[in-house]
């Protein structure tokens, strides 16, 4: 058993933020992160670009420099990696919280290898370890994933890409221009809204001449070995296919906050309960930051608009213990 003066759950981001603020102030504390390092940029596809400018990523204010005004994945995780190595933060990797419950004014977190007590502790694990399923036959078969890495793999395949957000649209311009027979199922009638606005026309573009084929106010209805079934609204067609890549989207751990006491809205949202000043939870000492605070509205959060997080949470923090 560990006693420490705040423990972070997540490091990520936002993670990295409020440890480099305890840092500032002497403060014991301890990031617990389940995998490696900032882990869901980690996952997230190999040639991304973040849409944010390279500024904008910045916590504490230390410099990102890029090569070019917005980022790309490899930057990032260069950048957070010498955040963290540089500043000697104190993250345990590969350590995995389980539970977190109170007793007497102090939090006891439980993780896969130890456990810390402390007064106050942090929750920003983020939204992208669960993805949102189709809940469709043949979803489970090696064929289909719901995380895009690159697409050499599917290049002179027949692909379905399930989804017109950012990631699916990148996804299927990247499999296309790589050789991929694409077709994009779409739930909606049209690409979606909050697609960057310098990569919409291409897509456009590529389904207005036919180069991807696109199927809208669609659904997937199975998926067999060899062929994939969508519901259309004229009927149900089956294509030929060799890879789904579902790229709907992925939720945060609701049952997670929810077993630590957090109440969420009664809403489809599912948002947490915190206060927007202090970003604490309906549980005293315990608070949330970074994309989690949006629950299902996980576009509502990113590292551009939360990084403030931090400094609010150890301000509070601060004027509870003076
Ligand atoms: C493709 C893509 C592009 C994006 N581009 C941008 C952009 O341009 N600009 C921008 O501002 N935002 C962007 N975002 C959003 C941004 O990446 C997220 O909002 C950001 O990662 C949030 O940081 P976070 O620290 O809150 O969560 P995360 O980065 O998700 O970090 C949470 C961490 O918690 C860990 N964790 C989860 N559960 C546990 C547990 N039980 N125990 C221990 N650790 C746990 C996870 O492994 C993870 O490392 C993009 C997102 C995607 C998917």
């Amino acid at each position: 058993m560990h006693h420490k003066d705040i423990v972070i759950i997540g490091g990520g981001p936002i993670g990295i933020a409020c440890a480099l603020e305890c840092k500032k102030r002497n403060w014991d504390y301890v990031v617990v992160e389940k995998g490696a390092l900032t882990n869901s940029l980690y996952n997230y596809p190999k040639n991304m670009t973040f849409f944010s400018t390279s500024e904008k990523l910045e916590i504490d204010e230390i410099p990102f420099i890029s090569n070019n005004p917005k980022p790309n994945r490899d930057e990032a995780l260069e950048y957070y990696r010498r955040v963290a190595t540089s500043n000697q933060l104190h993250i345990n990797l590969y350590e995995t919280v389980k539970q977190i419950s109170k007793s007497n004014d102090e939090f006891n977190v439980s993780t896969n290898k130890d456990n810390y007590q402390s007064k106050n502790v942090i929750i920003c694990t983020g939204f992208y370890d669960i993805p949102k399923l189709l809940n469709v036959p043949g979803e489970t078969l090696p064929k289909v994933t719901h995380y895009y890495k690159e697409a050499h793999p599917y290049a002179m395949q027949n692909v379905v890409v399930v989804g017109a957000s950012n990631s699916a649209v990148d996804a299927a311009l990247e499999i296309w221009r790589k050789g991929g027979n694409v077709t994009m199922v779409v739930r909606g009638e049209t690409i979606g809204e909050r697609v960057k606005y310098w990569v919409r026309p291409d897509i456009l573009n590529r389904i207005e001449e036919g180069s991807i084929k696109a199927f809208f106010n669609s659904e997937i209805l199975k998926i067999d070995p060899y062929t994939v079934t969508i519901q259309t609204p004229k009927a149900p067609i089956t294509i030929p296919n060799d890879y789904v890549v579902a790229l709907t989207g992925y939720l945060p751990n609701f049952e997670f906050l929810e077993q630590s006491g957090i109440s969420l809205s009664n809403s489809n949202v599912k948002k947490p309960t915190y206060n927007p000043e202090t970003m604490e939870s309906n549980i005293k000492g315990l608070y949330l930051a970074g994309v989690i605070c949006g629950g299902k509205e996980t576009h509502k959060w990113f590292i551009e608009n939360s990084r403030v997080h931090a400094k609010l949470i150890v301000s509070h923090i601060e004027t509870k213990s003076s």
